[in-house]
């Protein structure tokens, strides 16, 4: 008789990073019966997603509004309990208002495309009410083709569009239109033409490069609506943190993953920056696609495919505590500026800069949990804005001495211009640059998005959620099918598909 066999182990999965694509696929794999470990360099899990409290007024810092809420309902059915019991979920009615330079504005329910076309037709004219039902039907001729084969499914690169065999498929996507071009076809009027460029910064992108489908983000958000989380959108990230504890994921927080070692070309574990050896049977990577390359030895970096140098624009944010209340605001608020493109020219050209007259958004909830009375509001201002670089070349220097302070000052004057001045009533404010975010989260650049969808080829480049080296995936919005709460959750899903159960691994 030979030893006695000993027991055979579970497969151990490290997570690296608790975004909420390493929390979605942590709970998931778990209930799949992997032994799941997630790695979080900051002390908090949630990443980008997160409310910050402070003296009573609360903030979304990262995503203030939640679409497609089907993605986490199916996440938390799939776990435990549903979504509806986890989180406090609300409806928003009205949602949207967009104010322009000339003052016309328009304001949006956060659900029904109908109710909406109405809302523009009664601001702008009964032909963007046809022209916006048109165009939402475009919107979902691209959702039905496009969210199967491509969004919910591993990326094949261009083989991802082989399902559109048919040419009046490929004609409804127009893989090489733009979604500034696609909106000058449907509309007349230059208001709607600017809603709908503001649809490409959703994806980090200039209207102009981005592609048509994006057309799909409105309908989705029409459709399957706008919400809100009581107490903040952050408080996904605690129930999805809870989720996790439930189904005993070992959460370690503050501990900097360094790198991801490999034996014959598979991956054999994670090392922490104090030295400390982790072995793994398989690494999800929920860093930024550039950095988890860099994790990597040099050898193996050899051996991955080179990452899009298209990188998603960045936000430049202001907290602002404010004494009483300001008429007509709506709970997600957007001021155009005069040019929209001097926008996208400033962020993406040459020499990156701020824009001197950009678009403002500004997130009011009206959510007793994030204020300290009724008589005062939480504003969360975001401005887009050019990627952090201390050198100033492939982005702006954010850390140089006063920028963000005169910046944050031009913002509120240019509100105040466009016919809301809330100076004086503000209590505090704290202001958030690229530079805060990529040092808080590691985002490179303070990038919002991860890579953005600028050209026909982003979204088909981006890196897949399987790696070439064996047993490591990648999961997050710099990765497959990109960035934003729903397709983050998507790339959850396809990642712990491509995994899938656990097998008993050899002890
Ligand atoms: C200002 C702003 C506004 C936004 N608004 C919206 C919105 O309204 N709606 C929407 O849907 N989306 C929005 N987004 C985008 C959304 O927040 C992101 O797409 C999404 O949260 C990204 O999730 P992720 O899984 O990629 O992880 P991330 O949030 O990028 O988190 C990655 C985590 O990994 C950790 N990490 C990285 N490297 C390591 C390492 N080596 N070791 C250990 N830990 C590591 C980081 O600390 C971080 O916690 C917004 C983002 C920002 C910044």
């Amino acid at each position: 008789m030979g030893e006695p066999m000993s027991e055979p182990k579970t497969s151990h999965v490290v997570v690296i990073g608790g975004g909420v694509g390493g929390l979605a696929v942590a709970a998931r794999l778990s209930v799949k019966g992997h032994r799941v470990t997630l790695l979080e360099h900051a002390d908090r899990v949630g990443g980008k997603l997160f409310t910050y409290r402070r003296e009573g007024f609360a903030f979304d810092t990262g995503p203030s509004l939640f679409t497609l809420p089907a993605v986490y309902r199916d996440l938390f059915l799939k776990t435990g309990k549903s979504l509806e019991e986890s989180i406090d979920l609300q409806e928003l009615d009205p949602a949207f208002r967009y104010v322009f330079p000339d003052r016309s504005e328009v304001t949006l329910p956060g659900v029904d495309p109908a109710k909406c076309a109405q809302a523009f037709g009664a601001a702008f004219g009964e032909e963007s009410e046809s022209q916006w039902r048109e165009f939402t039907a475009r919107g979902a001729d691209m959702w039905r083709l496009t969210r199967g084969p491509f969004l919910q499914s591993p990326l094949k690169g261009w083989k991802s569009l082989l399902p559109l065999a048919n040419p009046s498929d490929v004609n409804t996507i127009a893989p090489f239109t733009s979604l500034r071009k696609l909106a000058r076809k449907y509309f007349t009027d230059p208001r709607m033409i600017t809603i709908v460029d503001r649809y490409a910064t959703y994806t980090g992108s200039d209207p102009r490069h981005a592609p048509a489908v994006l057309a799909t983000i409105p309908y989705i958000e029409q459709v399957f609506g706008a919400w809100h989380i009581g107490g903040g959108v952050g408080t996904l990230a605690t129930a999805l943190e809870k989720r996790c504890v439930e189904r005993e994921v070992a959460i370690r927080k503050g501990v900097t993953v360094t790198n991801i070692e490999t034996i014959d070309s598979a991956v054999s574990g994670v090392r922490l920056g104090t030295g400390e050896f982790i072995a793994a049977d398989l690494v999800v990577s929920n860093s930024d696609a550039t950095l988890t390359q860099e994790l990597l030895s040099q050898q193996d970096q050899k051996r991955v495919p080179k990452i899009s140098d298209s990188p998603s624009l960045a936000g430049f944010v202001l907290l602002l505590a404010l004494d009483g209340n300001t008429e007509g605001l709506a709970h997600h608020n957007v001021w155009f500026p005069e040019n929209y493109d001097a926008e996208f020219d400033a962020i993406f050209g040459k020499t990156p800069a701020p824009p001197l007259d950009p678009a403002i958004y500004a997130c009011v909830p009206d959510d007793p949990q994030m204020r300290p009375s009724k008589d005062t509001e939480s504003w969360f201002i975001l401005v887009n804005a050019p990627r952090h670089d201390p050198n100033a070349r492939n982005g702006f220097d954010w850390d140089a001495p006063k920028v963000k302070e005169k910046y944050a000052q031009n913002i509120l004057e240019k509100l105040a211009e466009r016919g809301t001045d809330i100076r004086s009533r503000i209590k505090w404010m704290e202001i958030r640059t690229p530079a805060d975010l990529e040092r808080e989260v590691m985002a490179p650049g303070g990038s919002i998005y991860g890579t953005s969808s600028n050209g026909p080829r982003a979204a088909f480049t981006r890196p897949a959620n399987q790696s070439v080296i064996s047993g490591l995936y990648l999961v997050g919005g710099s990765s497959h099918p990109g960035g934003g709460l729903p397709l983050v959750g998507m790339g959850a899903e396809i990642t712990s598909e491509l995994i899938g159960r656990a097998k008993k691994s050899n002890p």
